[in-house]
């Protein structure tokens, strides 16, 4: 259930909701929106039933969630959430933003370097690891803070926003200084303390859906982010385990409508990691665009035959530069721009 507070509710009325929640023995989880601010009860749904939180001074509207998810639900908010990351950059809007860059920081020279490729094929975001959840222990595991600062001077060169992934709450005050969207990787998606302390944060947040996760899973997890607080969620389909082992993963395209269907949150689609194969990324993309992605985020490198991580899947500059005038031709199609 879910109290719609009236915007001049006072802090007074505010507490009287909550007290009357804690003696039902509920929990009011207060979220302070930019469009509206709401109290969620979580906690035995036909406890607050009796209730007629209606009648109570301050409230607009009560409302009635079927889902297991409730504030990541198009029931909850109907409009579709734009999640603003940088000055003129929004996610969800009409423009499908491009996030790109490589896998992970290598050095500065290589990363401004790309970067600079990247933004004047249209790119909007900068993507680059600088903490990598890798399979093996053994392998390159980021540049760590060194790569965090790399990437803010990058930002600093370019003007583009940063997206890095975040693995442990221990770092986040390194996120906060330095990157404009924190990327959960699919790895962490039900990591739920990680997302606990970015859900207290309100930083954007990039959550990849886990390689072996249901859509309910993944809006779950986004529920715990923005049961925090933490409005400012931006969903990545990034592909999934299924049999097929010709790709390393599998994209499930259909995630794109199914997600905006359940949700308001924005979907971006990752075409690199989901097939692991550079070739494969250019057309997954075009249909990323076409089945309605909100963005892209896609791995580019100068050099992959040396990359550190992934090269296989990376794009060189030109061809990523290729990709982008084609998208922009799906796009125009569908109504939607890219930069
Ligand atoms: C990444 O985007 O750098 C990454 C590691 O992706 P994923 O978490 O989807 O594997
Ligand atoms: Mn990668």
């Amino acid at each position: 259930m879910i109290i719609v507070l009236k915007p001049e509710a006072t802090k007074k009325e505010i507490k009287h909701i909550e007290d009357k929640i804690h003696e039902l023995g509920l929990k009011p989880m207060l979220s302070v929106g930019k469009e509206r601010t709401i109290i969620g009860i979580i906690g035995e749904e036909d406890k607050a039933r009796i209730q007629p939180f209606e009648a109570f001074p301050g409230v607009e509207s009560v409302m009635q969630i079927q889902k297991p998810y409730k504030f990541v639900s198009r029931e909850f908010k109907k409009e579709p959430s734009v999640i603003k990351i940088a000055p003129g950059i929004e996610v969800g809007g009409n423009e499908i933003i491009i996030m790109a860059g490589p896998c992970t920081v290598e050095n500065k020279e290589r990363l401004i370097s790309i970067a600079n490729a990247v933004k004047k094929s249209g790119a909007k975001v900068l993507r680059g690891g600088a903490f990598k959840p890798r399979t093996s222990p053994y392998s390159f595991q980021g540049l760590k803070e060194k790569g965090m600062k790399f990437l803010y001077e990058a930002k600093k060169i370019t003007g583009m926003p940063i997206v890095t992934e975040l693995m442990d709450p221990r770092d986040i005050p390194l996120f906060l200084k330095y990157s404009d969207v924190i990327q959960i990787g699919a790895r962490n998606m039900q990591n739920f303390e990680l997302l606990k302390e970015v859900g207290k944060t309100r930083k954007p947040v990039l959550l990849k859906r886990g390689m072996a996760n249901t859509i309910k899973d993944f809006l779950l997890s986004a529920e715990y982010i923005i049961s925090e607080g933490n409005h400012n969620c931006i969903l990545c389909e990034r592909g999934i385990r299924t049999f097929e082992d010709t790709t390393r993963f599998t994209l499930d395209i259909s995630a794109v409508p199914v997600i905006k269907k359940l949700s308001h949150l924005p979907v971006v689609i990752d075409p690199s990691h989901c097939s692991g194969i550079w070739d494969y990324v250019a057309p997954l993309s075009k249909a990323a665009i076409a089945v309605g992605a909100d963005g892209l985020l896609i791995e580019v490198h100068d050099d992959p035959e040396k990359a550190l991580c992934d090269g296989p899947q990376a794009l060189k500059p030109h061809k990523f530069d290729a990709l982008m005038q084609e998208m922009r031709g799906i796009a125009s199609v569908i109504g939607r721009t890219i930069a």
